[in-house]
Parts: structure tokens; sequence; C-alpha cells
């Protein structure tokens, strides 16, 4: 099918990106948008806009029914969902697929099954992907808990099944704090998703966050476009990512991206998708699959020279994947940092007006943002307001060129996370690249 009107379910710097994407191809856009966000930029530049609700994302970007409303008055052909609100409801999807719109995303029983993290470990599971050590599927009682941690040995991690997000995890160092801490994670899980149910894992001492960035076109074809580390985070949030992994080999990385990709040809995958493991001691354990486009998927742009946006639309319009295996190629080093309006120690979110903005430029820099000066930073949502992606033709010169690129960066009225990104590439361990998820909570404590 041609798709000639693409509906974006999303708002800010993702909205804006998915909008470039379809201008390039010739395709036109509408944006949707909450009262709060009916200055923003992908409203401004998008072809046609539609107010789906007040600010509260519930009654705006996550109403079902007023965003297929919106869909059905602009005559949309098809919806891309983003990251973050419906991007991997299968219900949305599902429903999106039923009014005869195409649905920019993978198929809605593969996002219904990763998106319940006790079916989508099994499923990886049974696709060969290692996992880590833990309980077979959903624990129920304090007694089967008892039984698997003695087995796997402690400290262990109770997951929520339906958790994201970094949410809805509890560490459990010993026997005695596992029945409280079960029940909490239970009714903490219940209270954020709905669904009470947990699972148990290993919890590893020092692992790195590397995922794969997977594609397949829905007909049993399917490639990987390498991986990304991301073991800079904050409780279990990225703040920086990088591609290549410091770490990786390229034999490591051809044989671990071979298994990925071969899942999603199994799988008969369609769309974008990334496999997220922890990595330690040369060992790949699978966490999660996410199902959709994720914030950091610039940074394996850069690398391939992939226009992972254009490559989803073309899939979700019925075309083969642009590239085999052997044409992907990575070249270079890729970083982006996460810029929030936030302080950038305390993390107090920074909400507020822009006085003023001027961005990063120059070669191999790129800002994907929707800031202006002038602009309010509203504060019902993510506080996210800029990526900043530099490419450099290996680690050392991209870090150079983000140093420089992020002097130039300047965003007054609201506090943001720039000051910490520059601390960061001072530190010895960021410049080497040898550090694990913990790194930066530990940092942060001894600069307290
Ligand atoms: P979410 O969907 O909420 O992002 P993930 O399963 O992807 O949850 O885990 C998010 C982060 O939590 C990981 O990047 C890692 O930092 C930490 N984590 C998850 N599982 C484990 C584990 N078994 N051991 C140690 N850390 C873990």
């Amino acid at each position: 099918m041609t798709i000639s009107r693409i509906l974006i379910a999303n708002r800010g710097e993702i909205a804006l990106r998915i909008h470039r994407a379809a201008h390039e191809m010739g395709i036109e856009t509408v944006a949707v948008h909450s009262t709060a966000d009916a200055d923003a930029m992908h409203v401004r530049l998008a072809d046609h806009a539609v107010c789906i609700g007040p600010p509260p994302a519930t009654d705006s970007y996550l109403n079902i029914a007023n965003i297929i409303s919106a869909a059905e008055v602009s005559h949309s052909d098809a919806i891309h969902p983003g990251y973050g609100f419906l991007s991997e409801n299968a219900k949305f999807a599902e429903i999106v697929e039923a009014h005869d719109i195409a649905w920019i995303g993978p198929k809605p029983e593969h996002i219904r099954t990763m998106g319940d993290k006790v079916e989508a470990k099994k499923t990886a599971g049974a696709l060969g992907l290692p996992l880590v050590p833990g309980s077979e599927g959903a624990v129920e009682t304090v007694e089967e808990a008892r039984e698997i941690a003695a087995e796997i040995g402690y400290p262990v991690i109770i997951k929520a099944a339906s958790g994201g997000g970094g949410r809805g995890m509890k560490v459990c160092e010993s026997e005695d704090q596992l029945e409280s801490l079960m029940k909490q994670a239970g009714s903490e899980a219940k209270a954020a998703f709905g669904d009470a149910t947990v699972y148990i894992e290993k919890y590893l001492g020092d692992p790195r966050h590397i995922e794969f960035q997977v594609f397949g076109d829905g007909n049993g074809n399917g490639i990987h476009l390498g991986e990304r580390d991301c073991s800079l985070q904050r409780r279990h949030q990225k703040v920086l990512e990088e591609a290549p992994s410091p770490v990786l080999s390229t034999e490591e990385r051809d044989r671990m991206g071979e298994i990925c990709a071969q899942a999603m040809r199994d799988m008969g995958y369609r769309g974008a998708g990334t496999i997220e493991f922890l990595w330690e001691n040369g060992e790949f354990y699978f966490i999660e699959m996410n199902t959709r486009l994720q914030v950091e998927h610039p940074v394996t742009e850069m690398i391939t020279g992939i226009d992972l946006v254009r490559e989803q639309i073309r899939i979700a319009s019925g075309k083969d994947l642009s590239c085999t295996q052997d044409q992907v190629q990575f070249k270079g080093h890729a970083i982006e940092c996460r810029i929030n309006a936030e302080d950038p120690f305390t993390f107090a979110p920074s909400p507020g007006k822009v006085s003023y903005y001027h961005a990063a430029g120059g070669m191999h820099v790129r800002v994907d943002s929707g800031l202006y000066a002038g602009y309010s930073v509203p504060p019902y949502y993510d506080s996210m307001i800029a990526k900043l992606i530099v490419y450099g033709r290996d680690r050392e010169r991209c870090m150079m060129r983000l140093k420089r690129a992020l002097e130039e960066m300047v965003v007054e009225g609201v506090k943001t996370s720039i000051p910490l990104h520059q601390e960061l590439l001072q530190q010895d361990d960021v410049k080497s690249g040898q550090y694990s998820i913990k790194w930066l909570e530990e940092w942060l404590k001894t600069r307290e």
C-alpha cells in the first residue's frame, strides 16, 4: 500500500523526528496535541494538526478514541506511535489496523508477547537468546520465591511482568527481606501497571547494558544494525548512549547480532525492535525486548547511515528491508546525550519558559529537539527536551566533538542536564569507556 499521510501519535522531539522522515519521503504529516502543546514545534511543522484533549496524557496522548477520530477526520492512512505513550499498546495497534490504517510498528501479537516480560523471557529463551538465570515464569508464592532465590543465589531482583521505564524492580539481598519485598513489588506493580505479576532473576553484580537494534520485514527476513551501549544510567534510566559499545569486539558483535537477527526471522517480526541484554564477564543475558523505536536510535543511524524511521515507514507500507545484512556497514563512533529540563545534579524537574536557545552545530553534530526561544516546557510530560548526537571517526574524536558541541549548546530559563554531561566527559572512566550500569550513581554519590 502507499502511505501518503501519517498521523504522529506523539509529541516533542520524536514527533519532529518522524515528521522529518515523512517529509523526506514526500509524505504529509498530521500532528496531534494536547491543549498544553498547542504551540509545540511538531504542531507548527506538521501539515495538519488536531487537538486531542487536555494536558494530562491519559486524556490526550493516551486517549485512543480521540486519536483514532483525529486519524479519521484528517484522512490519515498510517499512524506512527513514536516511543512511550501508546507505542507498545497491542490493543491500540489492533484498533488502528481494524480501521484500515497502517500501523507503523510490529505485529500486535508480538507487541503483546514482548510487553509481558514473563512471556518475553519464555519466547526469547525458545528463540535461543541467552537469559538471566531466574524463575521459569511468574512467581506466585513466597515459598516459590524462596526456592528459586536459594537455587540461583542472592542477591536477586524481583521484577514486575508489566514493568517498564525502570520501574517496578526490587533488589533483594537476603532471604529475610524476600517476603516483604515480594509483597511490596506485587502491590507497587498492581498500582503502577494494573498487574501484580512478578518474576525473579539473579541480580547481576556489575553488568553493562548492551542492546541490539533489529529490523524485520514481517515475512521472515531480518537484520541487525549492531549494538548500543546504554550503561550510563540513573535509577535504571539511560543518560548517555553510545555505539558501538567500547567493550565489544567485531566477532562478538557479529555473533550476537546474528543470534538476534535469526530470532527475528524465526518470529516473522515486523518493523524496528531492540533486544536488551545485560553483559557481564563477556556473557550476554537477555532482559527484555522493546517493540518500538528507541530514544537512542540516532547513534545507530550515525554509524550505519540508515534512517530507521524511513525504514519503519517502508516496512509498514509493505516494502522490503532496504538492505541485506551484508550491506550493513559500521563506521566510526556516535554518542548521544539526553538533555532534560532538570537540575543537573539533584535531578529536580525544571519546567518553564525557555528564554534563549541556541543549538550546537557543525560537522557531524545533530540536535533532535522541539525547543525554541519562548517555548514553555510543560510540567505534564517527560522532562527530556533535546538529544545531542555526535559522530566521530573513532571514539576519541567523537568525545572531543561532543565536548565542543556541549560548549555551544545554550538553553536559558530552565535548568538542564548539560552541566552533568560536561562533567561526565571529564571523568577518566567515561573517557576510557570503563563503566557499568552502577557507575553513574556511584560517581554521583562521590560528588555530593
Ligand atoms: P524496564 O523495562 O523497566 O526498563 P529492564 O528489564 O529493561 O526494565 O531493566 C532496566 C534496567 O534495570 C537495566 O538496564 C539494568 O540497569 C537493571 N536491571 C534489570 N535486570 C537486572 C538484573 N537481573 N541484574 C542487575 N540489574 C538489572
